[in-house]
């Protein structure tokens, strides 16, 4: 149990966003289940209110805030092993996306289509939906997820840990579904995670998940804003949005790429693409050139090609080198599904943000991430992300250093978003372009009607129909409201 006083005390009540600084009155560190249904337990008893941090990612202040008495730190419990009975993998929420990667790779040949950065945790990423460069191939993290091992507090005020899985028949299902997209920080404590495809068909481990690509080939280009124009931004961008749109269904050739369009602001000088394509896929040079060419056609500029090789997949997920060059300790993001591309007031909103004269972050920038494939060849119900049929996501991010700074990041960050979306009340609200934000990257803005002025509430944005079964898992697994943060499931009535 860690207090103020300890030294350990400030690195344990902040996390990777280092705005977010908790004051809680002690940090447990746990390691088994056993350990969190004790913590939770104490914390219940003496009516405290607790929050619990895995990779400690969260771009709110879900694990920080003034409410939070006590904080379970569960880094510790961090396995990740296959179990027999049960014929899946286990993951316990501590253990960071690399080492999920690497455990899963070297000892069996396969992955989960998670999440690029990797120290993000399991515990909030794969319940938030979890997506990554393999998702156009395989689909989210969640549509792997068999069961989950959750620590609840019952009406009554008693803890105790419950398995609820995907079988039709287990009487726990629904909080299994809920545990498929919801977010953290909802039902209770995640304790483990069991992944496996649903289709598996063998007994062998090797057959439960899917088998990354042995090799990646890997694509690096870069525009620089001294050639770009208006008109020749806005149609690359288009471009790569239209890409998308054409290329992104379930069983198209596309879902073996991967790209990120990262538009960084003008004061960065120039912003990259980053692309991989499947290196064993038919002609995988030609399917580059050709999407280098589709991205790149008609805008009458030039880009520089810093990287272009053929790499390890193993290798690739390993070196993750961020979104933008530096990494910097303070940020705030935003997001955006998109069904379609990005129309002309939307291209216009883009350019005009990202050139502004009165902000000059070069760390801001909007990145278009591709999205569809494998992802929405499943069912909006299905699962708890009832987005399937997007076709890129967009990643709103402005970080920075100085503290002092931070209402002037927030501020180009809000006026962005709100310029983009002015013709939908200032938000991506579900219609023929956009389809709602991601829990994973957390914004409360959204629940706040000063900068939400589309009428549409924020649940609405996250979860959209599936919001209603979400609130009746919250009613019957956490009755007395122990866990909750400024988004999360509030019970039915
Ligand atoms: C640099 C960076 C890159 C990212 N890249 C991706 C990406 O490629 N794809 C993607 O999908 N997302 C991505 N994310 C978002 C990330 O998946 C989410 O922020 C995720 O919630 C982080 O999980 P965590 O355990 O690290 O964070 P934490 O801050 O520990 O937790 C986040 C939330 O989940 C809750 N939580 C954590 N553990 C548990 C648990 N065991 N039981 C119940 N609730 C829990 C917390 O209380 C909190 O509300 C990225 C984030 C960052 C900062």
């Amino acid at each position: 149990m860690v207090r103020e006083g300890d030294a350990r005390y400030r690195g344990l009540t902040s996390g990777a966003n280092t705005r977010w600084v908790g004051a809680p009155e002690y940090v447990r560190l746990v390691s088994s289940a056993a350990e969190v249904v004790e913590a939770v337990q104490e914390a219940v008893d003496r009516g405290l209110k607790i929050t619990v941090r895995s990779g400690g990612h969260c771009d709110e202040d879900f694990t920080t805030s003034d409410d939070i008495q006590v904080v379970l730190n569960l880094a510790g419990l961090d396995a990740v092993y296959y179990d027999e009975e049960r014929r899946a993998f286990a993951v316990e929420p501590g253990a960071s996306l690399g080492r999920v990667y690497e455990t899963l790779y070297r000892g069996w040949g396969v992955t989960i289509p998670g999440g690029t950065c990797p120290t993000v945790g399991a515990g909030g990423h794969i319940v938030g939906g979890g997506y990554g460069a393999l998702s156009r191939m395989y689909g989210l993290t969640v549509d792997y997820l068999h069961a989950v091992e959750v620590v609840v507090v019952d009406e009554s005020g008693r803890c105790s840990t419950v398995v609820a899985t995907r079988e039709p028949d287990d009487p726990h299902r629904e909080l299994w579904w809920a545990h498929t997209g919801a977010g953290g920080g909802n039902f209770g404590v995640i304790t483990k995670y069991w992944l496996r495809a649903p289709d598996a068909g063998s007994a062998e481990p090797a057959d439960q998940l899917p088998t990354p690509p042995a090799e990646l080939l890997v694509s690096d280009v870069a525009w620089s804003w001294d050639d770009l124009t208006e008109e020749s931004f806005s149609r690359l961008v288009r471009n790569f949005s239209e890409w998308h749109e054409a290329n992104s269904a379930p069983d198209s050739p596309g879902t073996g790429l991967y790209s990120q369009l990262k538009t960084q602001h003008r004061a960065a000088g120039m912003f990259r693409m980053s692309t991989q394509v499947d290196a064993s896929a038919p002609d995988a040079q030609g399917y580059l050139d050709r999407f280098l060419a589709a991205v790149n056609e008609g805008t009458g500029v030039d880009y520089t090609v810093n990287d272009r090789s053929v790499l390890p997949w193993f290798y690739v997920v390993r070196e993750w080198f961020g979104f933008v060059e530096g990494s910097l300790p303070r940020w705030k993001a935003k997001s955006a599904y998109m069904r379609k591309a990005m129309p002309a007031d939307q291209l216009a909103a883009l350019y005009r943000q990202l050139t502004r004269d009165d902000y000059d972050n070069p760390f801001s920038m909007v990145a278009l991430v591709s999205f569809g494939g494998r992802i929405n060849a499943v069912e909006p119900a299905a699962t708890a992300v009832a987005q399937r049929d997007s076709v890129l996501k967009l990643l709103y991010v402005t970080l920075w250093t100085d503290g002092s700074e931070d209402d002037r990041h927030d501020r180009w960050i809000r006026e962005c978003y709100a310029d983009v979306y002015a013709s939908s009340g200032g938000v991506p609200r579900s219609n023929d372009v956009t389809d709602g934000c991601f829990i994973n990257y957390a914004d409360a803005d959204v629940a706040d009607p000063a900068l939400n002025g589309s009428g549409v509430p924020w649940h609405e944005l996250y979860f959209k129909d599936n919001y209603a079964r979400l609130q009746a898992v919250k009613k019957q697994w956490d009755p007395r409201g122990e866990f909750g943060h400024a988004l999360s499931v509030r019970p039915s009535a």
